[in-house]
């Protein structure tokens, strides 16, 4: 399933290490991608950073119009999930949500209720409000291991630096 990531809301200063924390998640379990509906280019910056460090191929693409990317995203097929805490709790309806293309939109300030119409699913991660980095990390790791895929091991290629897991120290190696 390739999964791409659309953070809508986004206040520059307010939102930018949050912001970072949902690209980072994403990236990390196995997201292609963030599209940014913002200016702000840090947040691009860090996670470019990242992945120069730390390998794969994540990408983060500023907007302007959401609406023409979920469109274009849908006319070729793709699927979108909003993840609102007023959504249909996860486990009851995990299984009827496994196209080929996911779009998950992330909402940082309210998001535009027109969002709830395009959504194809308006999903909770528990009907109880909590944050947006680990409702995103409880979706892509449910949506993963229940078709067989581990977002715990996702393959990085490229990079500088890789992690050697250790119980006793942190040890890093060059690539
Ligand atoms: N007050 C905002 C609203 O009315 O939507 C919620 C802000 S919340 C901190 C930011 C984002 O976190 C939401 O847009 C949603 O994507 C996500 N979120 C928070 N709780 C959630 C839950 N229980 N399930 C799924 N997503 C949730």
């Amino acid at each position: 399933m390739r999964i791409v990531i659309l953070r809508l809301g986004h206040r520059i200063q307010r939102d930018q290490r949050i912001t970072t924390h949902v690209g980072l998640t994403a990236r990390a379990m196995g997201a292609e991608g963030m599209l940014l509906d913002s200016e702000d280019s840090g947040i691009e910056k860090s996670l470019n950073e990242a992945a120069i460090r730390w390998g794969g191929s994540f990408y983060v693409k500023r907007i302007t119009g959401w609406r023409n990317e979920i469109r274009n995203w849908k006319d070729s097929g793709g699927k979108m999930m909003h993840l609102t805490m007023y959504g249909a709790n996860l486990p009851d309806v995990i299984n009827e949500i496994s196209p080929e293309k996911l779009m998950i939109v992330v909402g940082a300030e309210k998001v535009p209720p027109e969002i709830y119409d395009l959504a194809d699913w308006n999903v909770a991660v528990g009907n109880q409000p909590h944050s947006e980095v680990a409702a995103l990390a409880v979706v892509l790791d449910r949506l993963q291991t229940t078709r067989g895929k581990d977002p715990l091991k996702t393959n990085f290629t490229g990079g500088k630096l890789e992690i050697v897991p250790n119980m006793r120290h942190k040890e890093v190696k060059n690539k």
